[in-house]
């Protein structure tokens, strides 16, 4: 070779080197931002980002289908305020985890989905490219913000526009298009560098306005019968000293929604959980702290809530307020601020709650306790959602650190009133839509982020919905234990054929005596079969003790839970239905 020859060979090589490109940038942004984990399902064209991904020791948790890989990122988000990232391929595998990312908008988690997309030129003039589609567009209505990136000297800079979008203000989904094109671009490597964007101060805190704090703590100095709403809002703000200090400096009594059921202990003595009727219909002037007035508080009127009542809204998205009924007292900002400046506020002159409030409403609890406790003692055969919950709740008190998952109808409503929780953020379940099919997605996200166990308690019906991340579970060795409600069909096994001349068995109906514990034995995993309450407190103890994959498949009364569990008002009937 002539010396020139070589020399041009080493510039060459050497300007090789020095070259970037679009997939090694949106690694290198993901990191730049302390983001160590993608959740999502390789194809075209993102497998190699994966790879990349893998190669760059970032943790690529690889699913079955997108939406499980959604919704494992958006609880990974809700758990660490960092967005949690999904990645899909275009068009339906963008669709699947589009679900997902609507879902995570809805319950206000921060995440982000990514999403490879096809030629720009080919799907702008619909010629019909390989999974064409306007995904931009088409995720718009489901997100918080939907971004595309065209060149890759623009990836940092739109990366970090995804991740502040996500976490500031209100949380939500953010879409973030990547075309397939995009990915290839090459880019000088030093100005590839350059184009990094580190998010400073992504969430910044929003602190209220000094007189709205006082019109809140006006009012419930005020207050005869003042109540605290606590929402998975205060939970996701992470600061729990201080919701715990405002609890207890003003001795007010409380009640969690589902998900931030452990942001106080369920045992703790002002929980009015067990009087949930009672202080919902009673209070006279109620705090909501992270908590919307949506259906599941009965949108703030109506039967539930008795007697005329105010509000005072903590919350950091000023368009809640006023959205279902009248809020007298908003404060507007982050829950940490808020509750700050109000436990700031609360001095001598601030009274208890009346001997009276606290009394009739610990003569409530007591009645209440008492009646369930015997409902819960009862070991009828075949078991039912009381004896098996029983059985859990108290394995479950052993390990207040564990995660909880919960989906179904009856499975769902039983498990929430049953099971306590210990501690902030350890409960992750059907959310604001009430939606199945979040089950083994927010189970892997949840073993992943924390690497603690997670018991996902789970109707037979809405473990089907993601089942299949059974595998991913084995694949990963997650110590993800899940107990199956197992009464052969979707609320009950036991209702007729209206059609009994037809071919088909009842439209809720599945196999009669599955046994889902084999699905799991077929990927390596420990399967139990069991059918009293004392061989579940035997499997769930030992499966948890283990630390590896398990499902228990608890056969139960087929005959135990009623339809739509307690949602039995939102579901109309046909006149054939009701006879
Ligand atoms: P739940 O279902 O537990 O009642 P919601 O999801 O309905 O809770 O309400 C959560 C509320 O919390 C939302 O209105 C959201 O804007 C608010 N929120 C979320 N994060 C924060 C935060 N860091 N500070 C203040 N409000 C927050």
């Amino acid at each position: 070779m002539s010396a020139t020859l070589e020399q041009a060979t080493m510039n060459t090589a050497k300007e090789t080197l020095e070259m970037t490109d679009g997939f090694h940038l949106v690694i290198d942004a993901l990191k730049h931002n302390g983001i160590d984990t993608i959740f999502g399902l390789v194809g075209i064209p993102i497998t190699d980002l994966a790879r990349l991904a893998q190669a760059e020791g970032m943790r690529f948790i690889g699913f079955r289908h997108e939406q499980n890989a959604g919704n494992a990122a958006a609880i990974a988000g809700y758990m660490t305020q960092k967005p949690g990232i999904c990645l899909t391929v275009s068009a339906p595998g963008f669709l699947n985890g589009l679900t997902a990312l609507a879902n995570a908008t809805t319950n206000c988690f921060p995440m982000i989905l990514i999403s490879g997309s096809s030629e720009r030129e080919i799907v702008d003039l619909q010629q019909g490219d390989y999974e064409e589609m306007d995904q931009l567009n088409a995720a718009k209505p489901f997100a918080k913000a939907a971004y595309r990136i065209n060149k890759a000297e623009d990836i940092g800079i739109g990366i970090a526009r995804a991740i502040r979008a996500a976490v500031s203000g209100r949380p939500g989904g953010v879409y973030l298009d990547l075309p397939a094109q995009l990915l290839g671009q090459s880019l000088d490597a030093a100005r590839g560098k350059k184009s990094l964007v580190r998010v400073v101060d992504p969430a910044p805190r929003q602190i209220p306005a000094p007189d709205s704090v006082k019109r809140a703590l006006d009012l419930l100095k005020g207050a005869k019968r003042p109540l605290i709403l606590l929402g998975k809002g205060a939970a996701y703000a992470q600061a729990d000293a201080d919701i715990r200090a405002l609890i207890e400096k003003t001795g007010i009594p409380y009640l969690p929604m589902s998900m931030a059921k452990g942001l106080l202990p369920d045992t703790h003595p002002q929980s009015a959980s067990a009087a949930r009727s009672y202080v919902l219909a009673e209070a006279d002037v109620v705090m909501l702290i992270g908590a919307r007035l949506n259906w599941l508080l009965s949108h703030g009127k109506g039967k539930t809530w008795g007697a005329p009542k105010q509000f005072i809204q903590i919350d950091i998205a000023p368009t809640e307020i006023d959205s279902n009924v009248a809020i007298a007292a908003p404060v507007i900002g982050d829950v940490g601020s808020c509750v700050s400046a109000l436990l700031a506020g609360i001095n001598s002159g601030f009274g208890k709650p009346s001997a009276e409030w606290t009394g009739a409403i610990a003569e409530r609890k007591d009645k209440n306790l008492t009646k369930m406790a015997a409902t819960l003692n009862q070991n009828p055969s075949p078991m039912n959602y009381h004896s098996a919950l029983r059985a859990i709740r108290d394995v479950l008190k052993t390990r207040p650190d564990i995660n909880v998952v919960n989906e179904g109808a009856n499975a769902l409503d039983f498990t929430r009133s049953i099971v306590d929780m210990y501690q902030p953020r350890k409960r992750f379940d059907a959310g604001t839509w009430g939606i199945m099919g979040i089950g083994m997605g927010y189970a892997i996200g949840a073993a992943v982020t924390s690497g603690l166990p997670v018991v996902a308690i789970e109707g037979d019906s809405a473990f089907g919905f993601s089942g299949m991340e059974l595998e991913t579970i084995c694949r990963y060795r997650l110590p993800v234990v899940t107990v199956i409600f197992n009464n052969n069909g979707v609320y009950k096994g036991c209702d007729p054929n209206l059609n009994p001349k037809g071919p088909d068995v009842a439209v809720t109906a599945f196999v009669k005596g599955a046994r889902y514990d084999k699905m799991i034995e077929a990927f390596g995993g420990i399967g139990y079969n069991v059918t009293t309450p004392a061989e579940l407190t035997k499997a769930l103890t030992e499966a948890i003790a283990a630390g590896k994959p398990a499902l228990i498949n608890a056969a139960i009364d087929e005959a135990a839970g009623t339809e739509s569990g307690r949602l039995i008002n939102l579901n109309p009937k046909s006149a054939a239905a009701k006879k």
